[in-house]
Formats: structure tokens, sequence, C-alpha cells
């Protein structure tokens, strides 16, 4: 019987849907880990994440932990403001930011996390350029 409730529990830390992963800037001073699925990525087409090249994973912020440099981050803003861009001062590179579709979750650039094969997965696209008209259809 306890052979059985042990084949449980590590049945359940074995799902694929949700992983911790460790992220970071390229200079390393702006560290932290997302708990996420990366079933649900998206990319945008919008003035901003075309140059930038985000892949984008929205979560929640209970499943967001900065690890370390909170003073090493700059905030970029434009438009309406809603969004806080964030990146790293040093080294120019955001592995996050407060996006404007849902500035109570956090934005994880998918191209910091460590060990993901962007190349392999399979993004939802948002249509950023028209923003207001696709909003309603953004799922996270
Ligand atoms: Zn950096």
């Amino acid at each position: 019987m306890e052979g059985a409730v042990d084949g449980a529990r590590t049945a359940h830390l074995a799902s694929p849907a949700v992983q911790t992963f460790a992220g970071s800037c390229h200079c390393g001073r702006v560290r932290f880990e997302v708990d996420a699925d990366l079933e649900r990525v998206t990319v945008c087409n919008c003035s901003m994440c075309t140059r930038t090249g985000y892949v984008h994973l929205i979560v929640p912020p209970e499943r967001f932990r900065l690890l370390a440099g909170a003073d090493d981050l700059a905030l970029y803003q434009f438009g309406t403001k809603t969004a806080k861009h964030r990146f790293c001062r040093h080294c120019g590179v955001s592995g996050f930011y407060v996006p404007r579709s849902h500035p109570d979750h956090i934005d994880v650039n998918v191209r910091c996390l460590d060990g993901v094969d962007v190349s392999a997965l399979t993004p939802n696209r948002f249509d950023g350029r028209h923003w207001e008209a696709s909003v309603g259809r953004l799922e996270v």
C-alpha cells in the first residue's frame, strides 16, 4: 500500500505539463525561476516584440520568483504605459516584464530560460499590431 502511494506521488511530480525553469539575463545579474507549461507560449507581431524576438509565457505571480537583480532592472514604457518593460541595465536583456494584457501577471521570455529549445516549441500567434481587436482572444 505504501508503495502505491509513493508511486502516485512520483507520477504527479513527473507530470510534463508544469516544470520549474531557471532563467537569467545575459550577464547573470538578473536571475529568476518560473513554474511553466511550455505548451502555452506566444509570439507577437507588435512593434516591440518584432524587435526583441520575445517568446512570451504569461504566468500568475505565484509561479514566478525573482532570485537576484531587482536593483539591476531598468524600466521602459511607451503607448498606454500599462506594460512595464523591464530589462537588465548592464547587458540589456529582458528576461521578463509586466504585460499590458495581464498587468497582474508576469510575462517571461522563454528565450532566457535554461535548457529550452525554442525552435521545438509551437507558439500561439498574437496579432499585437491590432492589439485592441486581438486581446480578447489571447489565452494564457
Ligand atoms: Zn544582465
